[in-house]
């Protein structure tokens, strides 16, 4: 069951308490708030947790301070979207907002190489005013024998330079939990010039150990990769034990699955999910052409795969996207043949914000005007 307190309350603390007392009343239930921050609105939810099924709604609808009370027979508490009316919140992180109406394109690396590509990947997002990018400091690779990542030695110039460009939000996978402490200490010391999106790559979509870990920070928003073999049900329980250990700051990110009937791409495109997953939770939408199409391939029409994938997500409802360029891909030291090209950023993320244009316009108006 959740408590759904009012909007903007001045101090929700009170309320929070007094539904924490009334909770008491009944044997074998547990209250756990949990706070949203909107676009325009902040507000609070106390989530009766054990045997409520015969609690009574009534006691707590009484109370001052509670605007609605939901009944959840819905798997995903935290981050399910419980009626179609609800509104999806996303976060707002280092100034940026990332919800269900903001198109954010992350660009950059797969992988942390050399000073001077980072510097000239992030210099070319700047000069198009875009604060948001992806670098990989912690690689983890099939083979033991590929580049596994520079590691905690690369984020000091990697934030420093990011500072510079004035970059806010670098998506960087964490694959375990001390990562994220090397992460801390590396910000702190550089005197935070950026922000950080920890990534839970496909590979561990199920290491709990590690979910419940970046769930029990608050500090670092998450981009959760829906894992590459196992069914959408389960990557979004594993974002629920994210969310469900206090940080609801998630957005989920779609990056194709494993099977051949995707070749010639790396992986089976699954960007159909967009709109699911829009659906069932109140998380923004993440689309990787990069890892799904996995390839360099160009259309007759011009535009290479990975275009014709990120539109379909976009078109679809997808308001973020990973996506891997690199000043000089044959010299990337991690999946160079996925990279797009500098040439062609300004020309991606004018297409994506065309897409995204033409989504809103279908979704005000209707499709068929
Ligand atoms: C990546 O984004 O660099 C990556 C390794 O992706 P995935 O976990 O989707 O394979
Ligand atoms: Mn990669």
């Amino acid at each position: 069951m959740i408590i759904v307190l009012e909007p903007d309350l001045d101090s929700p603390d009170a309320t929070v308490a007094a539904v924490e007392k009334v909770a008491e009343r009944y044997p074998g239930v547990s209250t756990k708030p949990y706070a949203f921050t909107g676009a325009s609105h902040s507000f609070t939810e106390v989530h009766l947790v054990g045997s409520t099924a015969t609690v009574p709604t009534t006691p707590f609808e009484d109370l001052g301070g509670v605007l609605r009370v939901v009944r959840v027979s819905a798997k995903y508490r935290v981050i399910g979207r419980h009626s179609p009316h609800e509104v999806a919140t996303g976060f707002e992180y280092e100034g940026v907002r990332f919800d269900d109406q903001t198109l954010n394109v992350m660009a950059g690396l797969c992988a942390v190489d050399t000073p001077e590509h980072v510097g000239q990947m992030m210099a070319a997002l700047a000069k198009l005013g875009i604060q948001t990018t992806r670098m990989g400091a912690y690689k983890p690779r099939t083979s033991p024998y590929d580049f596994q990542g520079l590691g905690a030695e690369c984020l000091p110039w990697v934030f420093e330079l990011a500072g510079e460009h004035g970059i806010r939000v670098i998506a960087m996978e964490v694959t375990d939990a001390r990562h994220v402490d090397e992460i801390t200490t590396a910000l702190d010391a550089a005197g935070s010039p950026t922000g950080v999106m920890l990534q839970v790559g496909t590979r561990n979509a199920q290491n709990f150990e590690l979910l419940k870990a970046i769930g029990q920070q608050g500090r670092f928003p998450v981009l959760f990769k829906r894992g590459m073999g196992i069914t959408l049900e389960e990557s979004l329980n594993a974002c629920e034990y994210v969310a469900s250990e206090g940080n609801p700051n998630i957005v989920f990110c779609l990056r194709g699955v494993k099977s051949h009937l995707g070749d010639p791409h790396r992986n089976l495109v699954d960007f159909a999910h967009v709109p699911v997953v829009l659906r069932q939770t109140r998380l923004a939408v993440c689309v990787d052409p990069s890892h799904s199409v996995g390839r360099p391939y160009v259309s007759p029409d011009g535009l290479p795969d990975v275009f014709h994938v990120t539109g379909q997500g976009i078109i679809a409802g997808a308001t973020v996207v990973l996506v891997d360029f690199h000043p000089n891909p044959e010299a990337a030291l991690c999946d160079g043949p996925q990279a797009l090209t500098m040439d062609r950023l300004e020309p991606f993320v004018t297409y994506c914000q065309r897409v995204r244009s033409c989504y809103e316009d279908v979704v005000a108006n209707g499709a068929s005007r």
